[in-house]
């Protein structure tokens, strides 16, 4: 019997340095440079960040979400999940600890299905934090259902030409390389009719019509762009996986993504619900403290509770993903936890927010910034509604239909079952009486 949730000493003294130095070191450029995380870094922010980069390394945290073969830990998810929930207090956490999305996930499906030239071109520079990537998938006429994309790869001689658009491909606009995913062959299914290609942003035909932003982020901070592929010609070799692949692909890559964005999340929760509590134990109001108010108290409570529920079911599905090596056995419950991400991080930042009065809604906290978080995560790979049918489809597998036209658990049908099989018991009780 082995159900053990203690972290190890040697791994907590680990996560207590992450804590101390993220504080200390990286949280101040969240106020520096908010925004510029996905930006190629200048020589001042070099100057900064390099060295703090390097201090990651020299403790063994680099890329941890990579084996040792990539330069990475190779920890698994477990310990990932209680790492990643300390960055995810922070937005320059992630870049200095080389594990930000979605350059993790790409760099995950390179070194999976990746030929040795494609890992040397672009894999290598991506863990060492040198060059960003884009993954150009959602189109502007489809997203949630990839059956519908429409931009296609044909052959011509040694080149495929890439024709269409896409849409919120996330940092375009400073990546090195695009992760297209396109349609090779309209004539068979999607799910085996469609491929990806590594295509380099500066490849001619690649065309960054714009940047779209979040909420009223003014236009030129945004960086979800619409992408218009204009005969774009790229080689043979720059076929990712096999043809037909891109299915299989994108599950590999999602399955990971999405549940480091909810180790992350709790991060982000955790923080605004200290903020809460703060706030509650220093506000006087009706002669006495926020914390003594019993609103107060219920929404403190609430967000306890939903952060501690959240937080479990993400550290056992990570649990589930290192112990099976397999995100399809884990899919119900990584969708799960996509389902309750939006709802958790929403309700815990609007509360706090409301405690915070006027102040929480302004520009001087980082709270209705958060607040967008929760309609982001219910979008960003995959809306929420897609990850109901998969868990309702899941687990229906594992249930069956009645036998007749009652329930099994019809109380007459269960009682005229009991009664038959005590029959003779209860005869001879009757019997007595
Ligand atoms: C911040 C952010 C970053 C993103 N980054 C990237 C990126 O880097 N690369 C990329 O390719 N894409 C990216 N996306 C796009 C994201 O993957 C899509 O938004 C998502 O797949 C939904 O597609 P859509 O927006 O076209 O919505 P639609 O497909 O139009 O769906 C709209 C709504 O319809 C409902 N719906 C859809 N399907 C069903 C269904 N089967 N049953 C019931 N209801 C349904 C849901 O409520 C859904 O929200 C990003 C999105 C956001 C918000």
């Amino acid at each position: 019997m082995s159900w053990d949730f203690e972290t190890e000493p040697e791994f907590q003294e680990k996560l207590d340095w992450i804590t101390e130095f993220v504080r200390e070191e990286v949280e101040p450029l969240d106020v520096l440079f908010p925004g510029l995380e996905f930006t190629p870094l200048s020589d001042e922010l070099r100057a900064i960040v390099d060295p703090l980069k390097q201090r990651v390394r020299d403790e063994g945290l680099w890329a941890c979400h990579l084996g040792p073969d990539l330069g990475g830990a190779g920890y698994g998810q477990l310990k990932l999940s209680l790492m990643n929930e300390i960055l995810g207090r922070s937005g320059w956490a992630p870049i200095v600890f080389g594990c930000q999305a979605p350059d993790t996930g790409n760099a995950e499906i390179i070194a999976h299905y990746g030929t040795d030239e494609q890992k040397a071109r672009y894999l290598q520079p991506l863990l060492n934090g040198e060059i960003f990537s884009c993954y150009s998938m959602t189109e502007p006429q489809a997203g949630a259902d990839p059956t519908l994309f429409t931009t296609r790869a044909e052959r011509d001689g040694e080149e495929w030409v890439i024709n269409g658009w896409k849409f919120f491909s996330s940092n375009a606009k400073t990546a090195s390389f695009l992760i297209v995913m396109v349609v090779t062959d309209p004539d068979v299914s999607a799910y085996q009719g469609m491929s990806m290609f590594l295509v380099p942003t500066d490849t001619p035909g690649v065309d960054i019509v714009r940047n779209l932003g979040l909420g009223s982020e003014p236009e030129e901070e945004g960086s979800h762009a619409l992408i218009h592929y204009d005969n774009v010609r790229v080689p043979l070799d720059a076929l990712l996986g096999g043809e037909g692949q891109a299915f299989a692909i994108a599950q590999t890559r999602l399955g990971g993504g999405r549940i480091h964005h909810a180790m992350r999340t709790i991060g982000m929760c955790n923080r605004a619900f200290d903020m809460m509590c703060e706030r509650a134990l220093s506000r006087e109001v009706s002669g006495g403290l926020l914390a003594e108010k019993q609103f107060v108290q219920g929404m403190i409570a609430d967000s306890y509770a939903q952060i501690r529920q959240f937080r479990l079911l993400v550290l056992h599905t990570a649990w589930e993903i290192d112990r099976y090596q397999d995100y399809r056995r884990v899919r119900k419950d990584i969708a799960a936890v996509k389902i309750l991400m939006p709802g958790v991080i929403q309700d815990v930042v609007l509360r706090a927010i409301q405690v915070h009065g006027a102040l929480g809604v302004s520009n001087e906290l980082p709270l209705a910034r958060m607040l967008l978080a929760g309609p982001v995560l219910g979008l960003a790979d995959g809306p929420t509604e897609v990850h109901k049918v998969t868990v309702a489809r899941q687990v229906l597998r594992e249930h069956r239909p009645s036998d007749d036209l009652w329930p099994t658990e019809h109380l007459p049908k269960r009682v005229a079952a009991a009664r038959e099989k005590y029959a003779k018991a209860l005869e001879h009780a009757v019997g007595n009486l």
